[in-house]
């Protein structure tokens, strides 16, 4: 008895999943990216500040509200603090209220979805398409007219001011 309820919990979740990923395939069509930039592990440790690397190539989190990113609201673009790949304009950055700095929607050949998180069947690991550097996760629960949310760690980040 426990272990059939336990089999239709799976099955509901992966029905679930699937229709998520469903979701992310239509927003980055495209196969998966052999990654442009590449380095050594030691040479992204030389390139990135140790907050910067744990988060880029290790897939940490930064602390929300931390990054004083959340708060630009200028116009601009911002980019990969990896390989300066241009990611988001500030045209579809949003107020989520969650602490990190949010997109509904990336630049053109800005980021690549890659896999379901641990988070689970609602959230997708978001990467620089350019350099394959962890930049956070995309969620389905975002403002219209995409519907999804970028949750992106500011520490991923540089911003440029001027053309969005
Ligand atoms: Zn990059």
């Amino acid at each position: 008895m426990t272990s059939r309820r336990k089999f239709l919990l799976t099955s509901g979740a992966a029905l679930m999943a699937g229709a998520a990923a469903l979701k992310w395939r239509a927003a980055n069509a495209g196969p998966a990216p052999t990654w442009e930039v590449t380095h050594t592990d030691a040479e992204w440790r030389a390139l990135l500040s140790p907050a910067q690397y744990e988060i880029l190539r290790r897939g940490g989190t930064e602390r929300p509200f931390s990054s004083p990113l959340y708060k630009e609201h200028r116009a601009g673009r911002f980019l990969c603090a990896g390989c300066q790949n241009p990611l988001f304009s500030s045209a579809a950055k949003f107020d989520s209220g969650t602490g990190w700095p949010s997109f509904w929607k990336p630049l053109e050949r800005g980021v690549y979805t890659s896999r379901t998180t641990s988070l689970g069947f609602r959230g997708a690991e978001v990467q620089c398409r350019r350099c394959g550097g962890h930049l956070g996760d995309v969620f389905d629960d975002g403002p219209e007219p995409t519907g999804l949310r970028y949750c992106i760690d500011g520490l991923a980040l540089t911003f440029t001011p001027g053309a969005a």
